[in-house]
């Protein structure tokens, strides 16, 4: 019996000792082990061995984040963020597997083509996992089909201009069409839901460059009016709809009408509307302009009840960074609109005082419902058969978000200098730690290319 027990644990990669799993079902102790990059065995006290043991006492245990929405912007783009900045930003926040948006790095990944271009570009660069999304463009409907079979987890389209000339916005019928091949094809149609008619009006009227003139120009009901036509035609077309970064409560309970009334919707927040308020824009400046733009407090407080009480499905970043010179102070008309976030969402999670969210419920919002509505195996939960991907956190250990915690290219973001109670400590991406108490220690492997399972 000796024998046998010996050359079990020989091929033990990792132990990870006494943390407190959480899933979202509960919290529990136990000891994790990963052969091979696959969890292998979760239980208390399981046996010494293991080539590489991990003291995680006192720390909780976490499976990795899954951000279904940031802009690497590579191939093509790179000089605002690229591949290997933005998953070592990913990875010190907690994350082991990401979904790049079709949008902005070059070309757009609009067909089956660009989806090679960018795979190669990111299995080259990534230190954690990844997915694709495909692009809903005018144009792209018939390209939709040798997308999905290259393994992309859905298509993106804008409702309105999405600031790039080369993505442009799907009028209704392009809408209409992407999401009957999309349901034809099994995989989500996600939307940017801001009225192009609401915010092209207002964009004239409020014309100006500041914060306040920017927050006039694209108001809640741009994104409520946006959102219902969404959810009526994916209620017509039979698709899944995905509304990215809804930044109000009202917008919640307009995509949560719909799906009451059958439509197949899940609802995606990101932290900077439930860490920020418009309130805070001027003093922020232009580095926390994004559309839809941050919320007045009381909008606010509407969205994190809709956090807390499961309207909202999951929290994504949405990072979105840009070169330095396309934030013009004093601007808001002219500057980028996009926040880059990546490293931040456990940490603003974790660390709300007013609005505790449980370990169990942060942990279903950022990888287990992730996981599940894009069809993604063996990833989202602590479980046996599932890849080792794991962060350890400490609940109680406070820091500074400085610049120089940054892993992301440009060390821009509204985060810096906040303070927040919880710090991610150790990532683990299929067995092998990628990020250490501040550092990144990628070394042996690169992050895979994930396709759905459908
Ligand atoms: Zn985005």
């Amino acid at each position: 019996m000796a024998d046998v027990s010996a050359v079990a644990s020989a091929k033990a990669d990792v132990l990870v000792r006494g943390g407190t799993v959480v899933d979202p079902r509960g919290c529990y102790e136990a000891d994790v082990a990963i052969d091979d990059g696959r969890i292998a065995e979760i239980a208390p006290d399981l046996a010494a061995g293991r080539r590489d043991e991990i003291d995680a006492r006192g720390l909780l245990v976490l499976p990795g984040v899954i951000d279904v929405h940031v802009h690497f912007n590579e191939p093509g783009r790179t000089a605002w963020e690229g591949a290997a900045s933005g998953s070592a930003a990913l990875a010190a926040g907690g994350g082991t597997l990401f979904f790049d948006m079709p949008l902005n790095s070059t070309p757009c990944t609009v067909n089956g083509d660009a989806v090679d271009r960018k795979r190669a570009a990111l299995e080259a660069s990534s230190i954690t996992d990844f997915g694709l999304w495909g692009g809903l463009v005018p144009g792209s409907v018939g390209e939709m089909a040798e997308m999905a079979a290259r393994g992309v987890v859905g298509f993106k389209a804008f409702m309105c201009d999405s600031g790039l000339p080369e993505y442009p916005r799907a009028d209704e019928a392009t809408l209409e069409n992407g999401m009957r091949e999309a349901a034809a094809l099994g995989l989500p149609v996600a939307v940017h839901a801001e009225s192009d008619a609401i915010v092209r009006r207002l964009a004239q009227e409020c014309s100006g460059p500041t914060a306040r003139e920017f927050l006039a120009s694209r108001p809640v009901r741009a994104e409520t009016e946006a959102i219902d036509l969404a959810v009526r035609l994916a209620g017509r077309t039979g698709a899944k709809l995905h509304i990215v970064h809804v930044s109000s409560g009202a917008g919640v309970a307009v995509a949560a009408e719909g799906r009451a009334r059958g439509a197949d919707v899940s609802i995606e927040t990101c932290p900077h509307y439930l860490f920020f308020t418009g309130e805070d824009l001027e003093r922020l400046g232009v580095v926390a302009k994004c559309a839809p733009p941050l919320r007045p407090a009381e909008d606010q407080g509407q969205l994190w009840s809709a956090l807390l009480d499961g309207a909202v499905d999951m929290v994504a970043s949405d990072h979105s960074p840009s070169e330095p010179s396309l934030k013009i102070e004093g601007d808001f008309r002219r500057s980028w609109g996009g926040i880059a976030g990546v490293q931040s969402t456990l940490a603003v999670l974790f660390d709300r005082d007013r609005h505790r969210v449980s370990p169990e419920r942060i942990v279903a919002l950022v990888s287990a419902t992730p996981a599940r509505r894009f069809q993604i195996e063996r990833k989202g939960t602590v479980a046996v058969g599932n890849d080792g991907d794991l962060v350890l956190v400490d609940p109680m250990a406070a820091h500074t978000l400085d610049a120089g915690r940054l892993h992301q290219r440009h060390k821009m973001s509204p985060y810096i200098g906040s303070e927040f109670r919880g710090t991610v400590r150790r990532t683990i991406r299929r067995g092998e730690t990628i990020f250490l108490d501040g550092r990144i220690v990628a070394a042996a492997t690169r992050g895979r290319y994930v396709r759905p399972h459908h």
